[in-house]
């Protein structure tokens, strides 16, 4: 057999296999998606060999245009996509369609809803959109060459088990893909031509690639009579017909782009085709050393794998209307990672490389502009329409948190971005700082917060008891970054910040209330030193406070001191050989159980399992774990029996 003949059978990955299965039977929703996503593969191929060709000229030089072809066959039941773009190789073929499971693959599966609309609506952010083409086809075909190889290759598969590969001839470079409709009804509408375009036209707008629409159309059926007069008559074939002409979306004036086209275009650089808009967006043209277009969103919900730590940055740069990348990290500081969007300069070369982006002025000067717009954005949104802006900070106010980790430009924009939810405005509002500096009490100095591990304990913390009382409010940190965050929140209108939980918080005492402290701690000074005794291993101090209202004992860190919550994170992060602190025990002087714990010292009695009690109870309150829950369990279960 000559090798033109020959066939290659391959098996699908076993996770390409399994996302065949559900594009075939589950995720059969909204089925246009696939006209979407073989344009969009169809317009990364251009991009790609437009930007290769800028060092490699050759590969352009059969002179053909820049453009995808989509035909629709009414009668056979087909849908062409062709572009002139880079192509593929048999390397190619078998690494992007078939035996290599692409790391999106894995994701998309684990990453499934349920709700099938809205899952086929992502595929895209999950690089797996090619095969959504078997939701609608029964075969397709890849006709494919590479640019700058001469060997074309034919790539075939039903969407079952397996496909094949095949040597074969194709004019010029780029990519035809034939798509063999299924014979139900659903599939059949897509080789309607006003179907089709209508696709493109909803979808595709914003291909900076010309795309031309064909229809060959079904062949009336005619009377005999009618069929001879036709006879002298000589076809004339309608042609192509140009289906996007306006430039670029961000190269429009800003006055001129009406607000569901930004929407509409967002879907596009996002990839998030599920309906979430985004939260905002700024659009602008900058004219003067540099001149450079840029159009930015900010999300309103959270892209995928933005909390990983190979996490994705969102803006395209162009260089002069020519796409250069994708993902380029240096447009934007780490914490501002999920905006997306598009950046357009007229300055930077076309043969700009990853290396010379790093430490780029230009680049600099950009970035700079978008991290002052995405924050004016936000600040705007906040304003204007606060529960817009809280529905955002829910998503992703964590990763804006980091920037008060080694970055010192933007503190303020930042600063007046947190929000918390706080003893005053509960677990399902939320306040900015400057809310809670005015409804500070004129006695109160600092500004005050409790960290731990979820809002229920939090809410519950004996530490809030007195600060309750005298009305001082107490922001809630219950997300695991705030701990970081707050290493970098020195202050916000001159006023510090406290950890309710350090050392002996002054709380503004009065002389009276300063007064009283003493005269508890000499009268209790006994028991303080009998649980001090049987504490010794935990406890570095036990005391009397003033702060308690309704319970017995809390555990508070000294001023220097790694918090509890933090202890305990680091301890999730792997840090398990950090020298353990010993805490401060308080006890309240005026709660029943102190009051006859004390009796039991001064009649000289054992204090027998109530220290164990007291200190376990005090590890719960704050969300520490027990070190010995049975010991804790015996000793409760001895007292109440
Ligand atoms: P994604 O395009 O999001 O990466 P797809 O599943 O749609 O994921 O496509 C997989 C890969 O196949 C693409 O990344 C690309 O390398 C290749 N590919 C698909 N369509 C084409 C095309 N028309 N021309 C060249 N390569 C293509």
């Amino acid at each position: 057999m000559s090798k033109k003949e020959q066939v290659e059978k391959h098996e699908f990955q076993t996770e390409v296999r399994e996302l065949l299965q559900l594009m075939i039977h589950s995720l059969y929703s909204n089925p246009e998606i696939f006209v979407r996503e073989l344009i969009s593969n169809a317009a990364d191929a251009l991009d790609k060999v437009r930007f290769e060709s800028i060092s490699n000229p050759d590969l352009l030089k059969d002179n053909s245009e820049l453009r995808i072809d989509v035909q629709v066959d009414e009668d056979k039941k087909q849908v062409v996509i062709e572009d002139t773009g880079i192509g593929m190789n048999h390397q190619d073929l078998m690494e992007n369609l078939g035996t290599i499971a692409r790391s999106g693959t894995k994701h998309f599966l684990k990453n499934l809803s349920g709700d099938a609309k809205k899952d086929v609506n992502l595929i895209g952010q999950f690089g797996v959109g090619f095969y959504s083409v078997f939701m609608v086809a029964a075969k397709v075909e890849v006709i494919t060459r590479k640019a700058g190889e001469s060997e074309a290759w034919a790539w075939t598969s039903e969407g079952t088990g397996e496909f094949s590969i095949s040597s074969t001839e194709k004019d010029g470079r780029g990519t035809r893909i034939v798509v063999h409709l299924k014979d139900d009804d659903d599939s059949k509408e897509f080789a309607s031509s006003w179907r089709v375009r209508s696709i493109i036209q909803k979808y595709s707008e914003f291909v900076t690639h010309p795309i031309y629409l064909e229809t060959i159309e079904k062949p009336e059926e005619k009377s005999a009579e009618e069929d001879k007069k036709d006879d002298d008559v000589v076809d004339v074939p309608a042609g192509p017909e140009r289906l996007n002409e306006k430039p670029a979306l961000w190269r429009r004036n800003p006055n001129e782009v009406e607000a569901e086209q930004y929407q509409e275009f967002y879907s596009n650089v996002s990839g998030d085709y599920s309906g979430s808009p985004a939260a905002t967006y700024s659009h602008s043209h900058i004219e003067g050393i540099n001149e450079y277009w840029s159009l930015i969103y900010v999300p309103s919900k959270a892209p995928f794998g933005i909390f990983h730590s190979d996490r994705s940055h969102g803006l395209k740069l162009y260089v002069k209307r020519v796409f250069i990348m994708d993902d380029c990290k240096d447009l934007l500081p780490p914490w501002l990672r999920f905006v997306r969007g598009v950046i357009d300069s007229e300055d930077l070369p076309l043969n700009v490389s990853r290396e010379i982006l790093q430490n780029n002025r230009i680049i600099n000067n950009i970035k700079n502009h978008v991290t002052k717009k995405t924050l004016e954005s936000l600040q705007s949104l906040a304003d204007d329409k606060p529960e817009e802006y809280a529905e955002f900070w829910k998503e992703l106010g964590s990763i804006l948190k980091e920037g008060f980790h080694m970055n010192w430009e933007w503190l303020d924009e930042l600063k007046s971005l947190l929000r918390f939810n706080s003893t005053v405005v509960g677990t399902d509002k939320l306040t900015s700082l400057k809310d809670y500096v005015s409804r500070m009490r004129d006695e109160q100095k600092d500004i005050y917060y409790i960290t731990g591990e979820n809002l229920t304990t939090l809410e519950a913390s004996p530490h809030l008891e007195a600060f309750k009382a005298k009305g001082f409010e107490v922001l809630y940190m219950a997300d695991p970054i705030d701990e970081f965050m707050m290493g970098g929140l020195q202050d916000f209108e001159g006023k510090s910040f406290k950890d309710i939980s350090r050392g002996d918080i002054a709380l503004e005492k009065t002389a009276e209330e300063e007064a009283s402290e003493k005269e508890s701690q000499n009268e209790y000074s006994e028991l303080c030193a009998a649980l001090q005794k049987a504490l010794d291993e935990d406890i570095e101090t036990v005391r009397v406070t003033t702060r308690l209202k309704d319970s017995a004992c809390v555990l508070t860190n000294k001023e220097d001191a790694m918090s509890a919550h933090m202890e305990r994170l680091m301890t999730q992060m792997g840090q398990n050989n950090m020298p353990k602190s010993k805490r401060i025990l308080e006890i309240n002087p005026n709660h029943a159980i102190n009051k006859k714990l004390l009796e039991k010292v001064k009649a000289k009695e054992d204090l027998g399992d109530w220290p164990t009690v007291l200190m376990g109870q005090a590890l719960l309150a704050e969300g520490s774990p027990l070190p010995n829950p049975g010991l804790y369990v015996q000793a409760v279960t001895k007292l109440l029996s």
